[in-house]
């Protein structure tokens, strides 16, 4: 047997591996050669391989001598299995021929059916069949898609002669029409053909069949084709395979049907049959929509309350037989199906098997299910879900039968369902929603001053900004639903209103967000609440027995601590400490701090925010008692805090007691043009150590105190940002432990803690093997170690992201998939020269990336002991890291 072409069906020789392997023969293909292997009815057929088409194309779309003659003896395996020969006038064999890459691609070329058919061949059919009219209702089915699919013809000329043909008749459907009917309409067919192409309609069959194979390698190549591909991340040098199979025909009459079905609901997961047919029908009738389909089982026609028969009571024989085949391939592939079937004069024929797309809802039922069913084991189950569908079911969402109007969409920037009233700034935000209103925070983009108002909004619309805008990330963060650079939205603060398109709003009207989406909708559209028990905390479970990291959560604030504890995260890895700074209550403190001319000034703005930090912490601690929680010491820029406008400079003058111009003029003093790269991280603890020494008392005052209340403490581990070297590192480490010497003093207690590091500067990974002297632990802070590695903005690269990766230079956006070939490296490199220097140095990731599949698949390789992710990607990052450890154990 050849190795460019594979029979299956009819006396098929046994597949061998390479006939089953979908790289080669297709999905499809392959699925059609092991149905045929294990018993179950598949006309016979032969598939080209995929190795075949990308030979043809970079060959210049020509055929070998070899294809050519392996094509010729498959075809006579089907001649003979079916007794009939394409192009016998007396008994012709018709056949299909149809795509078929790796993956499925609605992209590629629409199968052709019926092929064999010519002036000569349907007299013999008719005859043959008995059924004239069959013959010429399935030539005409031939001619309208060879011209579509093959001679790309325009089909909207077959559609029209079609209706016009019905219409002649005063038809509805085309079951109406007759044989002469039909045959008429063939002549019109052909003659179109002829005055489109200048020539008529092939009649050779074997020219027929070649046309057909050639457009199907050439669909590769097709325009839709690789836009789907570029959609998809499918490589360009896949290629397709190609199937020619005989044809069994659904349009014999009555006994006849042709359907498409799941062996289980691949909505709800629920164990039992899904699907439609239709009876005296053909190919993708079902799907087209020009006839309604019927139900498959009794039971769904009666729960939908239809009247034309199911399946199960009009052809009972082929339904049994059909159920027969759902339980056997359920048993063999051990995964829910995807099947297209046909019944010809009651036999029932299956064309397609494949594992079915389902909702997250469904995949995680179907898992569980079928563990208990012993259908797989509980790490086939982890394996199967994927983690980022996780997020459809974390997420209030939408009610999926309520009615949308939809205003306008953006970006699905975070996804889940949020209703409220607008609001056009934070304060607004915060206090509406304090007293008790829902809110929509609804800005051009947002900055770090809005955190508070993002934080009071349910969701977050933005008229500016990307999937990784400030208002994406945070929100993503917060989980609060955002839909970010929404098309034609404008913002009049003055007036406080907004348009959208068309449409003149003004706050306090209600609009609702769909983040998954990334639809803005009018008024309130009712939502439902997540699950997260039953078959997702059963799932969970078995993910946590599997992993081998920790999975912590980035969370600065006591709701998302007990959000992400429910969710089941271990600890915090990451509690930013700015964002406290920005709270409305302390915000003039900060800058009386930030503007003082000297430390003693400095010191009295400290002393206020003292009690208001430990306050922080001990909230924190409360909720996180016993588990290691990883505190950030003071890490942006100063000028972030500094007032902007007027009101702000008169308020922070009324409260120092210094003069507006005075202010002013220290707030230019500290203006940096390149404050990502200036002023900030440990550089601040280093310039003004009173700040970080008074977050360090904070810290572990609070420590103390939630000891003494309820017996047990967190684990503080102290995080000292940007390091660039391990003087650096040595100097804040003593002035740490100097406070905690201090505090435990005066308190008379102990509580154990760590200082470490945040590996987020290219030279702090090279000199990991120094830094380690001075820390006891490590987390990556991938977001700026990206942006310092790439030397790319993450605010700024929206502009040139999308280009960027759809040319492939950057294979997904480098924010949201860690670089693990450049970044990557840095990491690994830190992980060993750190534990050189220190054995068991614990390791973590603290980066947005801590919550995407991919990277944690790298951070498991390099054997961090955890990631953080925000509380709503705990789930995710949970599953991600028990299927990491599955496959590292592979
Ligand atoms: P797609 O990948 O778009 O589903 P297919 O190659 O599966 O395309 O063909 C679509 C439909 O055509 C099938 O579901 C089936 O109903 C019909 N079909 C394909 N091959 C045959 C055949 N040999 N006999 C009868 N019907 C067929
Ligand atoms: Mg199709
Ligand atoms: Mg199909």
């Amino acid at each position: 047997m050849s190795n460019t072409v594979y029979t299956f069906g009819g006396n098929a020789p046994h597949t061998d591996a390479r006939q089953k392997d979908k790289t080669v023969t297709g999905g499809k293909g392959a699925n059609l050669a092991e149905m045929a292997s294990i018993g179950l009815p598949v006309p016979p057929g032969f598939t080209i391989t995929t190795e075949e088409s990308v030979r043809y194309l970079r060959e210049g779309a020509d055929f070998s001598d070899a294809l050519r003659a392996d094509v010729a003896t498959a075809l006579t395996h089907i001649e003979g299995a079916v007794g009939k020969s394409l192009g016998d006038a007396a008994d012709p064999l018709l056949v299909s021929v149809r795509s078929g890459a790796r993956v499925s691609m609605p992209g590629m070329m629409d199968t052709v059916l019926n092929l064999g058919l010519n002036d000569a061949t349907v007299e013999g059919l008719a005859k043959t069949s008995g059924d004239e009219r069959f013959a010429w209702d399935s030539y005409r089915r031939f001619i309208q898609m060879y011209s579509d699919v093959v001679l790309g013809l325009d089909h909207g000329l077959f559609e029209e002669a079609l209706e016009i043909a019905k219409e002649d008749q005063g038809f509805y459907a085309d079951t109406e029409m007759s044989a002469d009917d039909w045959r008429k309409l063939v002549a019109e067919f052909k003659a179109l053909v002829e005055q489109e192409q200048g020539k008529p309609f092939p009649q050779d069959v074997t020219e027929q069949l070649w046309g057909a194979i050639a457009a199907v390698f050439d669909s590769w190549d097709s325009d839709r084709a690789k836009v789907y591909r570029r959609l998809n991340d499918i490589p360009a040098d896949w290629g397709t395979a190609v199937n020619v199979q005989a044809m069994v025909f659904g349009n014999m009459g009555e006994t006849s049907a042709t359907g498409v079905a799941f062996t289980r609901d691949p909505a709800t997961g629920e164990r039992a049959y899904y699907g439609e047919y239709l009876i005296n029908a053909q190919g993708e009738d079902v799907v087209a929509g020009i006839r309604t389909p019927q139900y498959l089982t009794l039971a769904a026609r009666e729960a939908a309350g239809a009247k034309p028969l199911s399946m199960e009571e009009a052809m009972p024989d082929a339904y049994h037989e059909l159920a027969r085949v759902f339980d056997l391939l359920e048993a063999h592939y051990r995964d829910m199906q995807d099947i297209e079937f046909t019944v010809e004069r009651g036999k029932l024929w299956m064309l397609q098997t494949r594992s079915g797309k389902r909702t997250a809802k469904a995949a995680l039922k179907m898992a569980v299910d079928m563990v208990g069913e012993d259908l797989i084991d509980k790490r086939e189950a982890v394996r199967r879900v994927d983690p980022m569908a996780l997020d459809q079911l974390l997420h209030p969402t939408l009610d999926p039968t309520a009615p949308r109007n939809v205003l306008t969409t953006g970006l699905p920037a975070s996804p889940g369902a949020a209703a409220g009233k607008i609001v056009l700034d934070a304060d607004t935000a915060e206090q509406w929603a304090g007293r008790g209103d829902k809110v929509v925070l609804v800005r051009v983009e947002t900055s770090p001053e809005d955190i508070h108002g993002m934080h009071a909004a349910q969701g977050i619309l933005t008229a500016r900004g990307g999937m990784t805008s400030h208002a994406a990330v945070v929100a993503r963060g917060m989980g609060r639903p955002c839909v970010s650079g929404a098309n034609g939205v404008s913002i009049d603060r003055d007036a406080r209103t907004l348009r959208i398109g068309s449409m003149e709003l003004k706050e306090g009207d209600e609009i609702t967000l769909d983040g998954a989406k990334g639809e803005v909708m009018l008024g309130i559209v009712p939502t439902v609440e997540p699950e997260l028990v039953g078959d997702f905390g059963t799932l969970m479970e078995w993910a946590d027995d599997l992993r081998r990291m920790r999975v912590r959560t980035n969370a600065e604030t006591p709701a998302d601590c007990k959000m992400a504890r429910q969710f089941g995260a271990e600890g915090i890895g990451l509690c930013r400490t700015e964002h406290m700074f920005f709270d409305a209550s302390r915000i003039s403190a900060v800058r009386q701090m930030i503007l003082a001319d000297d430390e003693a000034g400095r010191r009295r703005a400290l002393e206020q925010l003292l009690p208001e930090q430990r306050a922080d912490f001990t909230a924190i601690f409360e909720v996180m008692t016993g588990l290691p929680c990883t505190i950030r010491l003071l890490d942006p820029p100063l000028h972030e805090f500094l007032p902007t406008r007027d009101d702000e400079f008169a308020d922070l003058a009324d409260a120092t007691g210094l003069g507006v111009d005075h202010l002013k003029r220290r707030a230019d003093e500290l203006h940096e043009f390149n404050p990502m790269l200036g002023h900030r991280g440990c550089r601040l603890g280093i310039t003004y150590p009173e700040i970080y020494e008074m977050q360090a008392r904070a810290i572990f005052e609070a420590a103390c105190d939630v000891q003494a209340a309820s017996g047990e403490a967190p684990l503080p581990e102290i995080m000292v940002p940007l390091v660039a070297t391990r003087k650096e590192l040595a100097i804040l480490r003593a002035l740490v432990e100097r406070v905690a010497d201090e505090v435990f003093a005066e308190k008379g207690t102990n509580v154990a803690y760590l200082v470490g590091t945040m590996i987020e500067l290219p030279r702090a990974a090279l000199m990991a093997g120094e830094i380690a002297h001075e820390g006891a632990f490590f987390s990556f802070g991938t977001n700026d170690l990206t942006q310092t590695t790439l030397g790319v903005s993450r605010d700024d690269s929206a502009r040139f992201l999308a280009p960027y990766v759809d040319q492939g230079i950057f294979p997904r956006d480098p924010f949201v998939s860690l670089d693990v070939d450049g970044v990557g490296q840095l990491v690994e490199i830190a992980a060993e020269r750190g534990r050189a220097t220190r054995e068991g140095i614990k390791l973590g990731i603290c980066g947005e990336h801590g919550g995407d599949p991919a990277s944690i698949a790298f951070c498991e390789k390099v054997g961090l002991d955890y990631v953080s992710a925000s509380p709503y990607r705990v789930p995710i990052a949970r599953l991600a890291a028990a299927q990491s450890a599955l496959s590292s154990g592979e």
